[in-house]
C-alpha cells in the first residue's frame, strides 16, 4: 500500500525552483531515502510533505488522505498530518530531561497513558537508564535516539528524517543508522530519510530516490539505482563510476577496453560507457593501462589508471600488489556493471 504519495509537486522561492514536478511514492513500512547533493531540494520536499511549506503545484496524500492539493485547495496543517519529524540538529529541549522531551509530543492523552508510552519508547530506544538525564549529558548517538523517540511517541504513520546523522562522528554513524533502521522496521513505520550520503542511502533504505536541482532523476531499490542508473548523474553520484568513450552499433558498444552488450534503446553513434570500479580487473593479455595514482585504503589499494585514449578508470586491488606510478597494468573489464549513455551525455556527472 502506498502511504506517501507525492504527485507533480513544485515549489519556487522567487527565481529559484527548489522542487520541480516531483512524483514520489513510499510504500507502507518502507524506508525511502531521498538522496541528492546539497541544495538539490531535499529539505524543501520534506517540508512540503510535513506541511511546513505550501507547494505551487501538485498534490500529496498521506495514508490515502489528501493533505494538500493545489488544484482543489485542499490543505491539512502540519499538526494534523500524523507526521513525525527528526531534524539534523535533533532540536531537543535542553531544559527538559530525556523522558520530558519524549513526553512533549503527547499532550492530548491521560497522564497514565503518557507515562506508559514514554516508558515504551525509552525501552524501544534503549534509553531507560537515561530517562532523567538532560540532553547535554548524552552522547550524539543517544541524543539522536531521543529525537527519534520523541518523533515516534504520538504513533505517527510517517516519520521524516532530515540528514539525521550529520552531527555524529563518522565512526558512530553506521552504528546509529543501523539502530534507527531497526527501530523503524520493528514498528513498521513508513519513513523518508533525507541524505546526501550515498552509502547511507544504499545501506539503510528499501527505496532510493535520487534528486538533482529539484528534479527527481530516478527512484528504485538500492540495487536498481546502483546497477541500472537512469542518467549519468545517478551513475556518478551513487557509487563510484568512470566513463569511457565508445561507439554503439546494433546492441553492442565498442570501446578500447572491449565490446559490451547495450540496451536496444541506445541509438547508434558515440556513447559513454559507465564502468564501476569493481568491474575492472588485472588480467594478463588485457589492454595496457598506466598507473597515474595510488591510494592505500587499508583493505584495498585504489589505482587510477590511464587508458591509451587518455580516459581514466579505477581498479580496486584487494591483493597486496604494489605497482609504481607509470607501471603498465593489463586490464580487463567484466561484462556486468557497465551501462552505456548516449554521448555527449545530456548531463555531466
Ligand atoms: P537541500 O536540502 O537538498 O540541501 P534545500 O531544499 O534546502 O536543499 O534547498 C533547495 C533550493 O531552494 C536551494 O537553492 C535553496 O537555496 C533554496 N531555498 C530553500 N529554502 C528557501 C527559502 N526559505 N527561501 C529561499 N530559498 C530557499
Ligand atoms: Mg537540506
Amino acid at each position: 500500500m502506498v502511504v506517501i504519495d507525492v504527485k507533480g509537486i513544485s515549489k519556487r522561492y522567487g527565481q529559484v525552483v527548489a522542487v520541480k514536478s516531483c512524483d514520489l511514492q513510499a510504500a507502507s513500512g518502507e524506508i525511502l531515502a531521498l538522496l541528492g547533493p546539497s541544495g538539490s531540494g531535499k529539505t524543501t520536499l520534506l517540508r512540503l510533505i510535513a506541511g511546513f511549506e505550501r507547494p505551487d503545484e501538485g498534490r500529496i496524500s498521506i495514508g490515502e488522505r489528501p493533505v494538500v492539493d493545489v488544484a482543489s485547495s485542499v490543505w491539512v496543517p502540519a499538526e494534523r498530518r500524523g507526521v513525525g519529524m527528526v531534524f539534523q540538529d535533533y532540536a531537543l529541549f535542553p531544559h527538559l530531561t530525556v523522558a520530558e522531551n519524549i513526553r512533549f509530543g503527547l499532550r492530548n492523552t491521560s497522564r497514565k497513558e503518557r507515562q506508559r508510552r514514554v516508558h515504551e519508547l525509552l525501552e524501544l530506544t534503549e534509553l531507560v537508564p537515561f530517562a532523567n538525564c538532560y540532553p547535554h549529558e548524552l552522547s550524539g548517538g543517544q541524543q539522536q535516539r531521543v529525537a527519534l523517540a520523541r518523533a515516534l511517541a504520538p504513533r505517527p504513520g510517517v516519520v521524516l528524517l532530515d540528514e539525521p546523522f550529520n552531527g555524529l562522528d563518522p565512526e558512530l554513524r553506521p552504528v546509529v543508522r543501523r539502530e534507527v533502521a531497526q527501530i523503524l522496521h520493528r514498528l513498521g513505520t513508513t519513513a523518508i530519510l533525507v541524505t546526501h550520503d550515498q552509502e547511507e542511502a544504499l545501506g539503510m533504505a528499501d527505496q532510493v530516490a535520487v534528486i538533482r536541482r529539484g528534479e527527481l532523476q530516478q527512484a528504485g531499490t538500492p540495487e536498481d539505482v546502483y546497477y541500472q542508473p537512469a542518467t549519468p548523474f545517478v551513475a556518478g553520484f551513487v557509487g563510484q563510476a568512470d566513463f569511457v568513450p565508445g561507439v554503439a552499433s546494433g546492441q553492442q558498444v565498442h570501446t578500447e577496453v572491449g565490446v559490451f552488450p547495450c540496451s536496444p534503446n541506445i541509438p547508434p553513434g558515440p556513447v559513454k560507457l559507465m564502468i564501476r570500479h569493481e568491474a575492472v580487473n588485472c588480467r594478463p593479455g588485457g589492454i595496457l593501462a598506466t598507473v597515474e595514482e595510488r591510494e592505500f585504503l587499508g583493505g584495498e589499494i585504489l589505482y587510477r589508471l590511464r587508458l591509451p585514449s587518455g580516459a581514466m578508470i579505477h581498479l580496486e586491488q584487494r591483493n597486496r600488489v604494489t605497482w609504481p606510478i607509470g607501471h603498465q597494468v593489463p586490464v580487463e573489464v567484466s561484462l556486468s556493471n557497465v551501462i552505456a549513455f548516449p554521448s555527449p551525455p545530456s548531463e555531466k556527472p
